[in-house]
């Protein structure tokens, strides 16, 4: 069975506000159950529990101190798990959490564990909802919005396409926020073509990712085989046509393995 990674970034899961973007979060579950219905069995890896819980603390801004960060983490989490299990559930298809952390894709038992624990749910055609563990580690709340722990999955699971979904429509030349002649890039056959772009390291007011860290994502799947496409999760469809082949966002060719 094929195998993609489709990971919903901060800004996709929640609004500035914080509020939860309900609306798109359950289209994105409608195209991962067109696919499990096809046959191609979606891992979904997604941000947004420091953003719920952000929002149900009812905090002005999202928090500096890392305990604060994975507190509110703490108590987003489990609302951010059951809206993709109700959401999953009413198209009929199961689904389970799994909370990893940098550590267990580098210690060779935590990682075999993982990847036997995903492979299972998978044979059982269960779509796996995966966070990282907040509490114990910070890498991702750090830098990253679980762009990296999105590759690493990829990697673990030899996918056969890594979707990172955003608030932009994949990888521009410049800040499309300020420069109009911003240009988006649609192929990247070969990482070191980027290196002549200035990629921005701005943030969304809610994750810790970026264009920055999503470019690192997609060198390090697509170092181990796995295309990548950057693309937004605001605009439907996205999923299915990355999957398809389509033109949609900025797609990063496989390297040699
Ligand atoms: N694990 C974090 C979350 O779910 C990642 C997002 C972030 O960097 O804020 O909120």
């Amino acid at each position: 069975m094929p195998v993609p990674v489709v990971k919903l970034g901060s800004s996709v899961v929640a609004q500035e506000s914080g509020e939860l973007r309900l609306s798109v979060v359950a289209r994105v579950c409608e195209e991962i159950a067109g696919l499990h219905r096809d046959g191609v069995d979606v891992v979904v890896v997604t941000s947004g529990a420091i953003a719920r819980g952000v929002h149900l603390l009812r905090l002005p801004v999202r928090p500096h101190e890392i305990a604060e960060l994975q507190a509110a983490s703490a108590m987003g989490q489990g609302r951010l798990y059951r809206t993709y299990d109700d959401l999953m559930r009413e198209q009929g298809i199961p689904t389970a959490q799994i909370l990893l952390t940098f550590f267990d894709m580098s210690a060779r038992t935590h990682y075999l564990n993982a990847r036997r624990t995903l492979q299972t749910l998978l044979g059982w055609r269960v779509v796996p909802v995966i966070n990282e563990n907040d509490t114990t580690t910070t890498d991702e709340i750090s830098f990253g919005d679980n762009d990296f722990l999105a590759a690493q999955v990829a990697v673990l699971l030899g996918a056969e396409l890594l979707v990172l979904l955003t608030d932009m429509d994949g990888l521009y030349t410049a800040n499309p926020r300020l420069d109009p002649g911003a240009r988006l890039v649609e192929e990247v056959a070969d990482p070191a073509e980027l290196e002549s772009l200035e990629i921005g390291h701005e943030v969304s007011a809610l994750g810790s990712g970026g264009m920055r860290s999503k470019v690192v994502a997609g060198e390090m799947a697509t170092a181990a085989g796995t295309p990548t496409v950057i693309a937004s999760g605001l605009v439907a469809g996205s999923v299915a046509r990355a999957w398809a082949g389509d033109r949609v966002g900025t797609r990063f060719a496989p390297q040699a393995v």
